[in-house]
């Protein structure tokens, strides 16, 4: 993470104290109520659960200065990502989206929007620099893609998009705010799961719309109170407790996905490994540029899905589990859901544990199964 980066996770942690008054809790109260007192309208702070709630909107501040824009919550990542197409695909109606990128994104798009009458294309995040934007499309990234780890050039393509009328959406989820910034390489909007390292433990789902267009973000929001898309105060209240300690963990996990991914590049078992922090990877040129940290998501081979499975089964610090992000570090052989990936591909998510526990038990289990 740079040094501005840095700045704003401190004042983050301290956003609530510097407003409170004395006696006032110092962790955000978990208000459930569904009503508020109304004895008018007119002037009223909150009014009724599905348009406004204090405990979301003591994470949506803390994510507001993660992101250096408003922020509105959502119960998971697709809800956030839904909220988002929905909102700018009223005008607009052609949707260019990864092919290798969230699987529920593509079938979101093909089985939903599509029935709507939105076109949508699915191209490579390798190919989306050259890709044809034309009529004011909205365009969809994920950089680096989930599975795959396959990076693009945000502000290239921002820049094209912009250029031909269009509007770009980057989902940030595997690299957070704080390793990587859409908004300020160009994105309109940015959409996340916070269900992954932000929520951090492996016990929430939550998901946030970032944008500095006023105009959009009262789309999201009136999408968010009609549609009635709504977290929970309990899931923000865990959320808004998760990020408190996002920064160490990422600088533990990322940290150790670098020398875990030096590693395994060096064992024969291991082929077509995929870490942006590697130097031979395709990606590492403009990962480097705009990236401030390489992540904890590796990509790697095995001969095929027999011993992948097997490695997973015989490796006791690798949780096999989908999904990623969690202080446990976690597995799992993508193939098993029809994502674009060899059978023997691993998605491997470093964790907080000590680095070399952790090592010795991945490459003990590589050693010990074929
Ligand atoms: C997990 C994930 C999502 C969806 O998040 P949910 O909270 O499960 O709805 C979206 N995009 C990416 C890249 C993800 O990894």
């Amino acid at each position: 993470m740079d040094n501005q980066g840095k700045e704003r996770f401190a004042k983050l942690l301290h956003h609530r104290a510097a407003a409170l008054q004395k006696g006032e809790p110092v962790a955000p109260p978990i208000v459930s109520a569904t009503t508020f007192h109304l004895p008018e309208v007119a002037g009223a702070s909150h009014v009724y659960g599905r348009m406004s709630m204090p405990t979301w909107e003591a994470v949506e501040a803390q994510l507001g200065i993660l992101e250096d824009a408003p922020c509105v919550a959502f119960p998971s990542g697709m809800a956030a990502i839904s909220a988002a197409l929905m909102a700018v695909l009223t005008d607009r109606k052609r949707l260019i989206i990864p092919a290798d990128g969230y699987y529920v994104t593509r079938v979101f798009s093909a089985e939903i929007l599509a029935a709507y009458g939105v076109e949508v294309i699915e191209v490579p995040t390798a190919e989306m620099e050259t890709t044809d934007v034309s009529g004011g499309a909205v365009v969809f990234l994920e950089t680096p893609s989930n599975p795959g780890l396959e990076c693009c050039d945000i502000a290239l393509i921002a820049a094209r998009v912009r250029a031909a009328g269009g509007l770009l959406i980057v989902d940030n989820t595997t690299m957070t705010p704080l390793l990587q910034r859409p908004l300020d390489l160009g994105a309109d909007i940015v959409v996340a799961a916070d269900t992954k390292a932000p929520g951090g433990h492996s016990d929430i789902l939550f998901g946030h719309v970032a944008t500095r267009d006023a105009g959009i973000e009262e789309r999201v929001r009136n999408w968010r109170k009609l549609s009635g898309a709504v977290p929970g105060a309990f899931e923000a209240w865990l959320l808004h407790r998760g990020i408190e300690t996002l920064e160490v963990r990422m600088e533990r996990m990322c940290a150790s996905a670098q020398t875990i991914a030096e590693r395994l590049a060096a064992h024969p078992r291991v082929t077509n490994l995929r870490f942006p922090g590697l130097p031979t990877d395709p990606s590492h040129a403009i990962a480097k540029r705009q990236m401030s940290g390489f992540g904890f998501l590796i990509g790697f081979e095995l001969a095929s899905a027999e011993s992948a499975e097997a490695f997973l089964a015989a490796c006791p610090f690798v949780t096999q589990t989908t999904s990623f992000g969690g202080t446990h570090s976690a597995g799992e052989r993508r193939a098993r859901w029809g994502d674009p990936v060899a059978p023997g591909f691993i998605r491997l998510s470093v964790g907080v544990e000590p680095l070399e526990p952790l090592w010795g038990a991945i490459k003990t289990a590589l050693d010990v199964t074929q």
